[in-house]
Parts: structure tokens; C-alpha cells; sequence
């Protein structure tokens, strides 16, 4: 048998499918996403249910989204728990959540995602605030590592701000590529993501965003001369940031800061 193939199912490179097969990791992400009846669960990317089944068990309902076509009408016809299913087919990053919340209920969401989409999917994600309770992704452990990362840290960038803006980042468990049919290239690891009220909150997101884009455009350099283009010295002196920092040394609240005294103050 080819080693791209599955429980009859040739995986699709296109598609960023590497199926998980270690019953200890399905386990182990199910006791993470903790799904309770009465949840309105969505899962991202459901390939062959690997965590499908086992979540569907403890659950009364719960939405897939899944952009093979064939996978979507296996799991239509899925001999135990189609009837606990509803399946989209399509494209997640395209798809409208707030079709599924129901009477104000959060949705809780999940995936062992294509590592090509992830990134733009939790954004997309991300941008519904105040709807989704929590989540669970399986993603590339660099990218988990960045997501959860503070100041002071090498992998401490972009994306950790910008996670940290919107939500609680927390790793939960490491994958190795051993638990996968085919085995993946690189590493993998379960983060927690928790939506949460900005404790900062930045008067003009995208200042925000152009901001730590910017400094961490050029991260060797001091914060003075990354950000140059939009405020000098004196005022991050004002704002009581050192201007001789480097943006790895910078805080999320130091971040926003700087964002909306730019964005009252625009270059
Ligand atoms: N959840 C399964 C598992 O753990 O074995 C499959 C994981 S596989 C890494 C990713 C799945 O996401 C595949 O089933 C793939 O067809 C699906 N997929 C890829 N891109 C997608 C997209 N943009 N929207 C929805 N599903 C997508």
C-alpha cells in the first residue's frame, strides 16, 4: 500500500492532508478541546475523523468544514455518527461563523489544520471577537512556539503580539511527525487559543498592526530606528518606552502604547 494512503483514501498534497493515526495524541487533543453536550462544536479540516469520532461521541452535534469534496460525502455517509453531523464543503477561510451561533452560544472550533492555511485561518478567526469560546489547532510547533511566545524570547515576533492582542495563547501538547499517515516534515504541536477582551485595547487596530509589522521587520535594529518612519525618540521617551530597545524586548502593552499615540499623531 502507498504510504500517502488511508483507510482507502489517497492523501492529497494539495490539500495539506497528513491524517493523525496515534490513538494517544487523538486522545490527548480531545481531552484539550473537552467537548460537553449541550457545546456547539465546529471542526476545521475533519479528513477522515480522526477527531471527528471520537469528539462526536461525547457530543450531541457538531459542524465540519472540510474542502475535499470526497471526504466531505464520506463523512456524509459516515456509518456511526453522521447523524451527529453537519457537513459544510468549502473553503473555511471563506466560511461565515456567525451562521452557526445560535442564541448568543459561543462556538468552540478545532483542526489539525493544513499547515499552508493555518496562519491566515486563525486571523480570519480571530476577527470574530466575542463569538468563538475557544479553540484548539494543531499547527507547525515553530508557529506554536511564536504564537505563545514573550518579550525577552528569540521566537517572541509578529505573531505573538498579534495573537496576544486577541487572545490567551496556550501550547497544550507536542506532536511528533511519527503521529501522522503520511508523516509530515516537520513538528507539530496542539496550542489553546482562548478569545479575550484586549487588555490593552488599541484605539485604531491597524495602527497597531503597521506598528509591530514595522519593528519587527527589522528586529536587529533599536526600536528607534524600526520605527522611524512613524515616531521619534522624544515621543517614545513621552511614553516612557526605551527607544534603544529591540523589538523582541518590547511588550504587547508597550506595542499598543506606541500604536495609538501614532495613530493620534499619524506620520
Ligand atoms: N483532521 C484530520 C486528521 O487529523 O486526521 C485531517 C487533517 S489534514 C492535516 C487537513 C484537512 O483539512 C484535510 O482533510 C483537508 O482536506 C482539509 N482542508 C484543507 N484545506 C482546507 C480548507 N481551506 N478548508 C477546509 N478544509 C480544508
Amino acid at each position: 500500500m502507498s504510504s500517502r494512503s488511508h483507510l482507502g483514501h489517497t492523501a492529497r498534497k494539495r490539500f495539506g492532508q497528513n491524517f493523525l493515526t496515534d490513538e494517544d495524541v487523538i486522545d490527548g487533543i480531545v481531552r484539550a478541546i473537552s467537548p460537553q453536550s449541550g457545546d456547539t462544536l465546529v471542526e476545521i479540516g475533519p479528513g477522515l475523523g480522526a477527531l471527528t469520532e471520537p469528539v462526536a461521541e461525547e457530543a450531541d452535534h457538531l459542524h465540519v468544514i472540510e474542502l475535499d469534496r470526497d471526504l466531505a460525502k464520506r463523512l456524509r455517509h459516515h456509518p456511526f455518527i453522521a447523524n451527529k453531523l453537519t457537513v459544510h464543503e468549502g473553503d473555511a477561510l471563506k466560511f461565515d461563523f456567525h451562521q452557526l451561533v445560535e442564541d448568543g452560544k459561543k462556538i468552540k472550533v478545532f483542526g489539525n489544520l493544513p499547515y499552508n492555511v493555518s496562519t491566515p485561518l486563525i486571523f480570519h478567526l480571530l476577527s470574530y471577537q466575542g463569538v468563538i469560546e475557544n479553540m484548539h489547532f494543531m499547527l507547525q510547533k515553530e508557529v506554536v512556539e511564536r504564537m505563545a511566545s514573550g518579550p525577552g524570547n528569540k521566537t517572541y515576533g509578529r505573531l505573538s503580539v498579534m495573537t496576544q492582542y486577541y487572545c490567551k495563547a496556550i501550547p497544550v501538547l507536542e506532536v511528533p511527525p511519527t503521529a501522522f499517515k503520511p508523516a509530515p516534515q516537520v513538528d507539530s504541536a496542539v496550542i489553546r487559543l482562548i478569545p479575550t477582551p484586549p487588555q490593552w485595547p488599541a484605539d485604531d487596530i491597524r495602527w497597531l498592526e503597521k506598528v509591530v509589522a514595522e519593528a519587527f521587520n527589522q528586529r536587529r535594529k533599536t526600536l528607534r530606528n524600526c520605527l522611524k518612519r512613524m515616531i521619534n525618540a522624544e515621543a517614545l521617551e513621552t511614553l516612557n518606552v526605551d527607544a534603544s530597545l529591540r523589538p523582541e524586548a518590547v511588550s504587547l502593552e508597550q506595542f499598543v502604547q506606541i500604536a495609538n499615540y501614532v495613530a493620534a499623531h499619524p506620520p
